[in-house]
């Protein structure tokens, strides 16, 4: 597969560009969807594919003009968020929903909404899987719908799942991230039974995906080997923190075929949490603008806003594009299920703003990097003369990328050594050097030191 031929899908996936979601091997049976070591779904073509227009890293169509086919009309235009009906902040008061959901449990409540009218028959969405870890699924009960509620960070594909329902007569919703979202929106223009079949698409925010190393490092950290890890609860909410301050929850398998629970930990005592840092980030998260889901007929964030990060059973951010949606929504705040209030596109902004910071005018930079190496690179919709990024900023932009890949390969050889200490001195110098780059040198490198403390602190007890 060299030479001229060179299919622009073959490009993604030698580039290091695949997040792996399965569109393409939904398209082209010649391809399959296989972890590669580590622990990132990856497609895999056998013959020469040419499913270029399908992948989210491919495709000449842009978020942008797969949402101007769907909303248009009735819709208002913003660049950061794309098309939007309205936007609203707030969570669900009807029992069941928010408590068990990861933010305020929008997401689950207009799956359910939808259900219940008879819109769809079930729902594909993410949810645990036999044995180990999560997997995309299908639900159609009510009782599965919210059950498999709450955000996995858990690398997916929804190839096997999304072929298991065409041609049953039945209509879903689609849950995923936005990349998922645009490839399942790309597959139905190209075709009808899945635009048939997937009657609505729902996006979760997203800053970034994580390998399943994230998950082998949360419970390594808490002395369970990743052998005997079955999954992590990585949304579990206490009474007495901040809703962005929440709990891991490790669930694991004893020698003798018993599951266990460790205690929930709060992401700020554990290592390798602060999402900035990028650790186990896959790279193709480095080529993504879309913070949104533009592409999808809702998407649902965690409101990360001083108003209400305090209150920790969560809020969601919302943005509504689907008119049915956004009157299903409306119907919620009149009869009291939901306590949602109006807002704006700055307070979505203002909620994600060092996402954008790093996915907008990061990529600029990203971008430029790429033109100067003529490296090929995914075709966005920023450009390197987007944003005047500053020297410092351009470093930090550019260390998380080293972050990301530092990160992969110490973790393989940490667990090989079975030291979960060995990782941390491995990143230490990334870390201090991040910190100092993000003017936190002090405050960061203190916190830095306080999750060694906690490590320390968690095998002295271990041994006592
Ligand atoms: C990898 C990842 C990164 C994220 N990054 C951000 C971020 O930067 N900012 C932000 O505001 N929000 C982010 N989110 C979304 C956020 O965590 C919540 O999912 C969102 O606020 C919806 O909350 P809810 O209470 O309304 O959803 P719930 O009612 O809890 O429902 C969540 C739904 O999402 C589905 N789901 C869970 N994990 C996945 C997955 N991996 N892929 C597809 N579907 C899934 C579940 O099956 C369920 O249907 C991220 C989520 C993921 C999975
Ligand atoms: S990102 Fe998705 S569509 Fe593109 S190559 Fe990877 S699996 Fe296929
Ligand atoms: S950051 Fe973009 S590419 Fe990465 S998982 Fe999220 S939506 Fe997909």
């Amino acid at each position: 597969m060299t030479g001229k031929n060179i299919s622009k899908l073959e490009k993604v996936i030698s580039g290091g560009y695949c997040i792996g979601c399965g569109g393409c091997a939904v398209d082209d049976n010649n391809i399959t969807i296989r972890d590669d070591i580590f622990g990132m779904p990856q497609a895999e073509i056998e013959r020469n594919s040419f499913s270029d227009e399908i992948c989210p890293f491919a495709s000449t169509i842009s978020e942008d003009e797969i949402s101007d086919r769907l909303y248009k009309q009735n819709t208002s235009y913003d660049e950061r968020i794309g098309r939007y009906i309205s936007n609203y902040i707030g969570f669900v008061a009807e029992p069941g929903y928010r408590d068990s959901g990861s933010s305020g449990g929008m997401v689950s409540w207009v799956l359910a909404q939808l259900f219940l009218r008879g819109e769809i028959d079930g729902v594909i969405h993410v949810g645990t899987q036999r044995g180990s870890g999560y997997a995309y699924r299908v639900s159609e009960t009510l009782d599965e719908i919210v059950e498999n509620s709450k955000s996995r960070y858990y690398p997916v594909h929804y190839d096997e799942v999304l072929k298991s329902i065409l041609g049953n007569g039945k209509k879903y919703a689609f849950v995923g991230v936005p990349c998922f979202v645009k490839s399942v929106r790309l597959l139905s223009l190209k075709n009808e039974d899945i635009a048939k079949s997937v009657k609505y698409c729902i996006a979760i925010f997203c800053g970034h995906m994580k390998t399943k190393a994230f998950s082998e490092m949360i419970s390594m950290q808490q002395g369970i080997s990743p052998s005997k890890l079955k999954s992590v609860d990585f949304r579990v909410k206490t009474k007495h923190l901040p809703a962005s301050n929440y709990n891991n929850q490790v669930c694991y398998t004893e020698s003798t075929g018993e599951e266990r629970y460790c205690e929930p930990v709060p992401i700020s005592d554990l290592y390798g949490l602060d999402w900035g840092l990028g650790y186990f980030k896959p790279r193709a998260c480095d080529w993504c603008d879309d913070i949104a889901g533009e592409t999808a007929d809702l998407s649902c964030g965690d409101a990360w806003l001083p108003e209400v990060v305090n209150d920790p059973h969560g809020n969601n951010i919302l943005i509504t594009r689907n008119l049915l949606i956004d009157s299903i929504i409306n119907d919620g705040i009149e009869n009291g299920s939901l306590v949602l209030s109006s807002t704006n596109v700055e307070k979505v902004y203002e909620s994600q703003a060092g996402n954008y910071r790093h996915r907008r005018e990061g990529l600029s930079v990203r971008i430029a990097d790429a033109n100067k190496s003529k490296t090929w690179a995914p075709a966005k919709r920023t450009n390197a003369s987007s944003f005047e990024v500053s020297a410092r900023r351009q470093a930090l932009y550019r260390h998380r990328g080293k972050i990301s890949i530092r990160s992969h390969s110490a973790f393989i050889e940490a667990k090989n050594r079975n030291s979960f200490l060995f990782f941390m001195i491995k990143m230490l110098p990334y870390e201090i050097f991040y910190h100092f780059l993000n003017r936190r040198p002090i405050r960061g490198t203190v916190k830095t030191l306080y999750q060694y403390g906690q490590y320390a602190k968690r095998v002295f007890s271990a041994s006592s």
